[in-house]
């Protein structure tokens, strides 16, 4: 859907699903707060750059197939462009714009020095062979090339993209410039320049981010059941790390259902055992459903780390959570958002809550540009302390402007990169 399609219907359940709406509709709130001057919101509502490419791909079978691909970088102003790349049947242009305008404001909320960008490819990776996703990979990266680089655009991974996907883009791009340029993604495997712990690094900022705000909220861990939607990357990991803090873990799914335990799940093996089958079902200490409404479950933290979209006007009011953790990138609409604040519901943002991720990738780009790399107790007490501060510096916001944690988020981040828009003037 184009975002001029968008507007024109405005109202509808269907815009309520633009994430790009979605994320203009928190950006103007957080601006009038701000007093933003309408030139430098004009600005920064705006995406810098959008590129489109098509990808012409051999497949297995010997014919031809043409992918389309994008890379939206939002804004460079605090440095460069930052941001995943996904692999997704249903990637769209204002989805992608969202969520690369997300990557400025998140990587501007933990003071890290990166604009935003994000990528997608429009394909499943389901029906695709190993050798037809590295193709697609490497015609993507020399499409979009000319506006990478390690100072302009730094691409990392995202829904179904890994440290495999990273390794053949930083092979591409060095092949092309004639040297390994290993600062030109993050998230890539430790062998060829990754940093130690990146890939927990999401889980554990939300893990962090969690226990901040139980100690805001006054709320026990060991009293408090924790359902988490998805269990990959980030709701693995987060799970795993909040069962080790005490927490009990009560729900987790995967792509095809859930897994429930009163009682909590014994998150080591539910990890293993997924690893192994590949899927939930069929794990023995738990019931396993395909057919459960598991974010309307009993529970005192919710974590969405799925995918967009999961909270909306139709299942809000539904939500018995205290607590709402965001992992995934826009899990709640803006409609959402709102009646979850009036309920009283505190809501740490995905710009807040995910950034655990981003932060360990500057750390790794920092580390490929110095060519000496960290022990993981100082990247994770690094993460621990970005994510800390983080967390009060918005708590400060909120309780200054007497607004939601999002807003508060917003706001932090949208003051800092119109301060260096006013330091560096428009360049005309
Ligand atoms: N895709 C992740 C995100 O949405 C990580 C981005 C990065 O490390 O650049 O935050």
């Amino acid at each position: 859907m184009s975002s001029g399609t968008a507007v024109a219907n405005q109202g509808s359940f269907q815009d309520e699903l633009n994430p790009f709406l979605a994320m203009a509709k928190r950006f103007d709130v957080a601006s009038d707060h701000l007093g933003l001057d309408s030139g430098v919101r004009e600005v920064l509502r705006t995406p810098d750059r959008e590129l489109t490419v098509a990808i012409p791909v051999l497949m297995d079978d010997g014919s031809t197939r043409v992918f389309k691909g994008y890379r939206v970088q939002h804004n460079f102003s605090r440095g460069p462009c930052k941001g995943g790349i996904r692999f997704a049947p249903d990637v769209h242009l204002d989805e992608v714009r969202a969520l690369a305008a997300w990557m400025t404001w998140k990587c501007s909320v933990v003071g890290i020095p990166f604009g935003g960008a994000k990528g997608g490819v429009i394909c499943d990776p389901r029906e695709l062979s190993i050798t037809e996703l590295e193709r697609i990979t490497r015609r993507y990266t020399t499409g979009i090339m000319d506006i990478l680089g390690p100072d302009r655009d730094v691409p990392a991974p995202d829904m179904n993209t890994n440290e495999q996907t990273m390794a053949w883009i930083m092979d591409t791009y060095s092949m092309h410039v004639r040297r390994t340029t290993t600062a030109i993604v993050t998230g890539k495997p430790l062998s060829i320049g990754g940093s130690r712990g990146r890939a927990e690094a999401t889980g554990r900022g939300v893990m962090i981010s969690t226990r901040e705000a139980m100690r805001t909220l006054g709320l026990d861990p060991h009293e408090s059941r924790v359902v988490v939607q998805g269990s990959g990357n980030v709701g693995g990991i987060a799970a795993l790390l909040l069962h080790r803090e005490g927490y009990r873990i009560t729900s987790i799914s995967d792509m095809y259902g859930v897994l429930n335990n009163e009682k909590g799940l014994d998150m080591p093996a539910v990890l293993s055992y997924l690893k192994e089958h590949r899927k939930l079902e069929g794990y023995a200490e738990g019931e396993y459903s395909s057919d459960c409404n598991q974010l309307e479950l009993d529970c005192e933290i919710l974590i969405p780390a799925a995918t967009e979209n999961q909270i909306t006007s139709r299942n809000v009011d539904n939500i018995k959570a205290k607590l709402i953790v965001e992992g995934a990138n826009g899990p709640c609409t803006a409609e959402a958002s709102q009646r979850l604040d009036q309920a009283g519901v505190m809501v740490v943002p995905d710009i807040l809550a995910n950034a655990g991720g981003v932060t360990v990738s500057y750390f790794e780009w920092v580390q490929d540009r110095m060519g000496y790399f960290w022990t993981e107790d100082v990247v994770n007490s690094r993460l621990e302390q970005t994510m800390a501060t983080s967390f009060q510096d918005v708590s400060s916001v909120a309780k200054k402007y007497d607004v939601s944690m999002r807003i508060a988020a917003y706001i932090l981040a949208i003051d800092r990169v119109a301060r260096v828009y006013r330091l560096r003037g428009v360049f005309s």
